[in-house]
């Protein structure tokens, strides 16, 4: 059976957009409210996959394991939330430095994303701070959310769960 997956940006939805690039675990804090918020979603049958540009290792500013260390606080806090993170997909390109396809509002790791896990776009999700979220959202014809950054994203579950 296909997936119902609320597909989520990382910084400012997950954690705390501090506006400089998150790569230490001191950095990160979660965003109040998140928890809580996917509680309901989990409830109404929704899974999740994280989508997120990081493009500050093309930069130089920190290295793929910065971003896996991340990966795992995240992965651990899901499951002790009993909520089904299936994977975290991250873009580790900068436009400054080198093309890809990958970085949002490009949609190429959404595309894999939805092949991997078998994901029914018509009734999935993403939920992001930025344009470029929602314009890559739209790309593969999933609903996008566009929420305050930084905010609690219980204020937005009534456009999700109806
Ligand atoms: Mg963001």
């Amino acid at each position: 059976m296909n997936k119902k997956i609320i597909f989520l940006d990382r910084d400012g939805v997950i954690n705390m957009e501090r506006g400089d690039y998150t790569f230490k675990i001191d950095y990160f804090v979660f965003v109040d409210g998140l928890f809580s918020a996917l509680a309901l979603l989990k409830n109404k049958g929704f899974e999740f996959i994280v989508i997120t540009n990081q493009g500050g290792i093309s930069k130089g500013i920190y290295t793929h394991q910065d971003v896996q260390q991340l990966n795992n606080l995240i992965k651990a806090a899901f499951k002790n939330h009993q909520l089904k993170l299936l994977d975290i997909f991250y873009c580790p390109h900068h436009n400054d430095v080198e093309k890809c396809i990958c970085r949002k509002p490009d949609s190429l790791l959404l595309e894999k994303a939805i092949a991997k896990y078998n994901v029914d776009i018509g009734k999935s999700y993403f939920v992001g701070d930025s344009d470029r979220d929602i314009e890559a959202a739209k790309k593969v014809g999933v609903k996008g959310i566009k929420v305050n950054k930084n905010s609690d994203l219980n204020v937005y579950i009534n456009q999700i769960v109806t």
